[in-house]
């Protein structure tokens, strides 16, 4: 059991846990001691010295050991004679801290003075200024004159890029070593450090390009000044002219918490436009961090190409049209057709949206699918992470199998906090084809063809190897599988041997214990639980369907290969918030609202219901899609709610029992968390928002009562290559040319041309070299150029998914390279 500590912070009784760090125990007590290079989130370095306080200690007879006590029998303290740092002290019984004694102010105004002496005090102009640290202190705590020289101080080019995302004022910078910091501990990428020494000390960049981290935003928040900033929001705003509003990653299953930034603005015509996105606290999910992807990639709800009108097919042609008109044609459509519908979604949905749509075509007796290549989803209702789960407290006696996935590239938070796990001593299995990041971190690493996933994971169960010990005999364990190399045949596969595996070693039911599927859109969970199911033949169903129900899917932008199936229905209505390729053939078209402009929830990997808010007024005519649905379905004759995403949750609870119970204000529920973080003090936790808007409830477990966890599972066969080909790998890209990055303009340099990785060796035999441009009978026409990387296994080509190359299906195919064309 923890040791607790009673000690006295300026004059107040504090009880800490042995080893907190004098500086946490006051916060947590309500009391700030002032720090620049201390972060609760790293370990301390005692460099600024802002923190220093007068600390005394019980003094013991040197002999005895006894304490010594004053004449009225209390302790005698004893004093240092020099003051200590706040942020590299231990607490200790007895100890009296004095942050308030003239001793104490006098060091801090000391200490301001001289980190002032060649700080370029351009605080008006400054894009900190209103959330700047040392701004903040120097008010409190500073000189009102300096003894230095205003001539002295240091003078470097402003602004600099680190990247094309963060920019450097070397003026600016107080060498807190914060930034430095967070990429070598927290995300392991050393891609920035200091260079050299006394006053000319500066941050700079190692890596070719520069700032090479999907986490570079995150240094922004922990800068105590303005020295980095956002190409995205600097010179943009003043932070006190900025509201916010809670809302969730777009992007990823993870549910990362973001703040979004909003002011009206003239050049913007008056309207409410989002300045930057922030993390929002939530240690259960995100803790303070955001990747790249969710601080950057948000632009697409402001895009030129927006959908703003509903739009009807005449003579040919998409036309605006009413929303009474586009809604009456497609509810007669549906009518007309009743059970001859198939409602295709994906989970950028909310799971309002997705009642709302499943019960239009449970109505008319139709069908539903879901748009992904992976499966599994009923089966993380199952055994996935029940209520009380944290991947925080993920450590030494847990052990987690990462299987099938490149983790930083389809989810960095996940990512993050498995490296994590694993640095506080969790026992890391990595079961991949090809080396990933992860490896980094892995006790053990697993190689395994492509199509050879479910077998891999039956291993653990049956071999005597150190790693299926690793696994069986863990107190936790933890499965996290991906889509690397998977199609929904072997992804079915792959997901019910991990599912047996964790019930088979009994690590099911229990807190930190189960299977998370490492879904490509934010709300797959929600779909599964929503009741939606992949289709394994998606052609042969659109071919079978008579009306198609489209919506926030782009199957013909993914496969080209099904513009005949769906020339064939007799009515498509496709509700989006692009002209996609799909939307370009439909006969109407429905303007969806994005998470920015409206409410909703989404359910997380980890099975965490959370709210997002509308921080934007809705761009257009657009309406959100739970409310599009309910119009349908009120023409319908049903009796679906709109207008309120509030209002629909009752239905779920009602339908769904593992939802039974969530209400809107539980979700917007708040506890305190540790550490403290907020805007009231930037200086201890950066400039991350506090979360007031909600942590979400994590689901209890459906019972498991899906037969396919139990029955034997049927391993597919192994995948023959005729001589002369390889075999094309779908893998996951962080950017990729999905809607929503694409839109992102400040992404654009990030996203990489579709192209081929392949062994070198392979190349050679091929005849081809690094960087030519080859054809691939996998589409006539395609032209893809080549990477050679020594990682790709020997007769595979990997193909990223999501780059308008039809490999995003749920299929592992053989390609033939062609002729190649030298560039
Ligand atoms: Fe600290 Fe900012 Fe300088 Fe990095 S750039 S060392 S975070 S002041």
């Amino acid at each position: 059991m923890t040791k607790l500590v009673t000690l006295t912070i300026d004059g107040k009784q504090v009880i800490a846990e042995q080893g907190t760090l004098v500086v946490d125990a006051a916060k947590n007590a309500g009391i700030d001691i002032p720090v620049l290079c201390y972060h609760p989130k790293m370990e301390p370095v005692g460099m600024c010295r802002m923190c220093l306080v007068e600390i005394g200690r019980p003094l013991r007879d040197r002999k005895t050991g006894e304490l010594v006590l004053e004449e009225d029998g209390s302790p005698k303290i004893q004093f240092g004679r020099n003051l200590e740092t706040a942020c590299t002290t231990p607490v200790s019984e007895g100890m009296i801290v004095n942050g308030l004694s003239e001793k104490v102010r006098e060091a801090r105004k000391e200490v301001l003075e001289f980190l002032l002496t060649s700080h370029p005090l351009d605080c008006p102009v400054c894009d900190k200024g209103g959330e700047c640290a040392l701004q903040n202190l120097t008010l409190e705590y500073g000189p009102v004159t300096s003894r230095f020289k205003f001539d002295d101080k240091i003078h470097f080019q402003k602004h600099i890029p680190l990247s094309d995302l963060i920019f450097l004022d070397r003026e600016r910078c107080i060498l807190c070593g914060r930034c430095i910091r967070f990429q070598d501990e927290i995300v392991g990428d050393p891609v920035i450090a200091f260079d050299h020494r006394g006053r000319s000390t500066e941050v700079f960049t190692n890596s070719d390009p520069g700032f090479d981290s999907y986490w570079s935003g995150n240094t922004t928040d922990l800068c105590p000044v303005g020295a980095l900033t956002t190409a995205d929001f600097r010179f943009g705003s003043r932070p006190w002219e900025l509201n916010y509003t809670a809302s969730l990653s777009p992007h990823s299953p993870v549910g990362a918490n973001l703040s979004i930034n909003v002011r009206r603005e003239a050049k913007s015509n008056g309207q409410i436009v989002i300045k930057r996105i922030m993390p929002r606290q939530n240690e259960w999910v995100n803790e303070i961090w955001i990747s790249d992807k969710d601080r950057f990639g948000y632009h697409f709800y402001e895009s030129e190409e927006r959908l703003l009108k509903p739009l009807v097919r005449e003579n040919g042609e998409l036309k605006e049209t009413s929303w009474e008109n586009a809604l009456d044609k497609a509810a007669q459509a549906i009518k007309n057709h009743r059970e001859g519908l198939l409602t295709l979604v994906s989970g950028r949905l909310s799971n309002e949206d997705l009642f709302n749509a499943a019960q239009i075509t449970k109505d008319v007796g139709g069908k539903t699918a879901l748009y992904t290549n992976m499966a599994g989803g009923d089966l993380v209702s199952q055994v996935g992470l029940p209520p009380d789960s944290n991947f925080k407290e993920l450590g030494a006696g847990t052990t987690i199998l990462v299987i099938a996935s490149d983790l930083e590239e389809e989810a960095p938070i996940w990512w993050l906090r498995t490296k994590q796990a694993s640095e506080r001593g969790a026992t890391l299995i990595v079961a991949n084809p090809r080396p990933t990041k992860l490896d980094r971190y892995a006790d053990f690493t697993l190689r395994y063809a492509y199509g050879e996933e479910a077998a891999i994971v039956e291993s653990l169960m049956d071999s005597q190897s150190d790693a299926a010990k690793a696994f069986t005999q863990a107190e936790n364990a933890v499965v996290i599988f991906g889509s690397e190399g998977t199609g929904l045949e072997s992804s079915t596969v792959l997901a019910t041997a991990c599912a047996d595996l964790l019930l088979k070693t009994n690590h099911v039911g229990r807190p930190n214990n189960g299977l998370i599927g490492v879904w490509q859109r934010p709300n797959t969970q929600g779909a599964w639980d929503m009741g939606f199911r992949p289709v394994a033949d998606l052609a042969g169903s659109i071919k079978a369907a008579n009306i198609l129900y489209i919506i926030a899917a782009d199957p013909l932008g993914d496969n080209p290969a099904l513009k005949q199936s769906l020339q064939e229905a007799d009515f498509v209505i496709v509700q989006e918030l692009f002209l996609t390729e799909t939307a370009k053939l439909a006969d109407i078209v429905l303007p969806a609202q994005t998470l920015f402009e409206r409410e909703g929830t989404f359910t997380s990997g980890e099975r965490r219901v959370q709210r997002f808010y509308p921080a934007v007024s809705p761009r257009g005519e657009t309406l959100a899609d739970f409310d599009i649905s309910s119009k349908l379905g009120v023409k319908l004759g049903l009796d679906l709610p709109g207008q309120f995403p509030s209002l629909v949750m009752p239905r779920i609870c009602e339908t769904f029992p593992a939802y039974q119970g969530i209400t809107y204000q539980k979700l917007a529920q708040v506890i305190k968390q540790n550490p403290i973080i907020g805007r009231e003090d930037l200086y201890y936790g950066g400039t991350s928002y506090e979360n007031k808007q909600g942590l979400g409830l994590q689901l209890p477990l459906s019972e498991t009562n899906n037969e396919s966890t139990k029955a034997p599972i049927d391993l597919p066969q192994k995948i023959e290559v005729p001589e002369g080909s390889l075999l094309a790998v779908p893998v996951t890209r962080l950017y990729d040319r999905g809607q929503l990055i694409t839109k992102s303009e400040i992404l654009q340099a990030h996203i990489p041309e579709p192209y081929l990785a392949l062994n070198p060796e392979d190349a050679e035999r091929l005849n081809i070299t690094d960087g030519v441009e080859v054809t691939v009978s996998l589409q006539e026409g395609l032209i893809l150029k080549v990477s050679l990387n020594e990682t790709v296994p020997v007769g595979v080509a990997l193909i990223p998914r999501s780059m308008g190359i039809p490999i995003n299906k749920p299929i592992v195919t053989t390609v033939k390279l062609a002729q190649a064309v030298v560039t």
